[in-house]
């Protein structure tokens, strides 16, 4: 199993996009984009060879995990593809859920852009990633926790926006021919197509928005058919492997995303396979069965002591039951194992912070900053910089923390205004400083707004240098 984790990139490129794009008026449930090194890493080490064979650069697109439990996907600008939980969880197999990953890049690589309008341009609706374990407490909380929570309309959007027939016919056939170049067989994509037209069929009216979004008639399934029953990798199966990760995957998102019981009895006892002892500690985690939880998840490292995302899982377990303590070395041995992982270095550092000792600030602040050297839109890794830093007295750099914070949550106003702040307190020419006016020309600053900087410039600046 690959550890490596891809780096997120998912906010910045999103601002950019949401710029530009519409947010339907009419408000949709609330949606969140869930983070987790372990599922990422596990869809992009599928993914990626297929986007590459589809003449795509992988580290390009976009990758995003929504929580949401209807049967959705979309592609959007930017080279965004978006996929609901309740899809994945949908798929039976990895061939499946790769081959409506494929669809997608599809849409992306013909440049099907669906239409969205600009009526709403300028409006900039909240857009929040979470760790999906950090997600899964939050739900139930009030405090800081929830306040990350925000409601996002954006995708509920695009995921209502129809395709034409004919860029379905030609993403199907773009996926196919793509998933064929890299060896993988296209029928996990027809048997999906199948089931999801059954279901709809019993369901009555449209039972899943994908069939909305993607019009899906007899007549296209057939078109796909023909050309993928004769390609010479329809009959490769998913490895053993893969059907290995495809259970961890559904494992880790019922056990996150539902509640306990149901988990409980999705896999009860009996199931000693591993995702299902892995989906039964996370069900004891957020029964609140502490001791239940840690002892499952010792387990589990007792039989895959390299494992990062257990270690990471024994780390969530302690931390949220108020003992960052002890979760400091279980974060601190899934940083040593996977180095390259982001999110793994913000739970570290933020169990750092709660251990209230001083001494550790500074290295939850290495970690923090090494996090966010990777994955510049972390609100989370925002939030703890902008909060160690407060607490340290350096107010300029919590300005600028708090001014990242905002903008990768979508509020440019609000970076603006903490950037300009930073700005000032910051000293002229560093680093910092530099990066907080980078901030305020990102934020969308007014030409009025620039010539007023300009002016607070000059008369701030020797004439000599002018
Ligand atoms: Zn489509």
């Amino acid at each position: 199993m690959s550890r490596s984790a891809k780096p997120g990139r998912a906010v910045r490129v999103l601002l950019g996009a949401v710029a530009a794009l519409a947010v339907a008026a009419s408000p949709v449930s609330a949606q969140t984009i869930i983070r987790d090194t372990e599922i990422e890493g596990i869809l992009r080490e599928w993914s990626d060879p297929v986007f590459e064979a589809m003449g795509l650069v992988p580290d390009d697109v976009t990758l995003l995990l929504l929580s949401d439990d209807s049967v959705n996907a979309f592609a959007t600008r930017g080279q965004i593809i978006g996929l609901h939980t309740g899809l994945i969880l949908e798929t039976r197999n990895p061939n499946q859920l790769l081959g409506v990953m494929a669809h997608e890049a599809g849409h992306v690589r013909n440049r099907h852009t669906i239409r969205d309008g600009a009526q709403m341009a300028g409006r900039q609706p909240m857009i929040v990633s979470m760790a999906l374990g950090a997600l899964a407490m939050a739900a139930g909380a009030t405090g800081a926790g929830a306040a990350l929570l925000g409601s996002s309309t954006y995708f509920g959007a695009i995921g209502s926006l129809t395709y034409l027939q004919s860029q379905e016919g030609e993403a199907d056939i773009t996926a196919a021919r793509g998933l064929e170049r890299a060896g993988v067989s296209g029928r996990g994509l027809i048997e999906f197509f199948e089931r999801l037209r059954t279901e709809d069929v019993f369901a009555g009216a449209a039972a899943h928005p994908y069939l909305r979004s993607h019009p899906l008639t007899r007549d296209r399934i057939e078109n796909l058919r023909r050309p993928v029953s004769g390609m010479s990798h329809y009959d490769q199966v998913d490895s053993p492997e893969r059907m290995a990760q495809h259970a961890i995957v559904v494992a880790k998102m019922r056990a996150f995303l539902g509640a306990p019981a149901v988990t409980l009895r999705e896999y009860p006892e009996t199931d000693t396979s591993l995702p299902a002892r892995y989906a039964r500690a996370i069900a004891w985690y957020k029964a609140g069965e502490m001791a239940l939880a840690v002892a499952q998840t010792d387990a589990l490292i007792a039989e895959q002591p390299d494992n990062p995302y257990f270690w990471e899982l024994k780390g969530q377990i302690l931390f949220e039951g108020g003992r960052p303590i002890d979760a400091v070395p279980a974060h601190r041995r899934s940083v040593e194992l996977a180095p390259d992982a982001p999110l793994l270095r913000i739970n570290l550092g933020h169990a750092l912070i709660e251990t209230g000792d001083p001494e550790n600030l500074d290295l939850a602040v290495a970690e923090l900053r090494r996090a966010t050297r990777r994955d510049g839109d972390n609100p989370l890794a925002w939030r703890l910089l902008s909060q160690v830093y407060a607490t340290q007295g350096k107010e300029g750099e919590a300005r600028l923390a708090s001014a990242e914070y905002s903008y990768a949550v979508g509020r440019r106003d609000e970076a603006m205004q903490f950037a300009l702040r930073a700005r000032d307190m910051l000293p002229r020419g560093s680093a910092e400083w530099l990066r907080a006016m980078d901030i305020v020309l990102a934020a969308g600053a007014t030409a009025e707004q620039l010539q007023d900087l300009d002016r607070r410039q000059q008369a701030d600046r020797p004439a000599a240098l002018n």
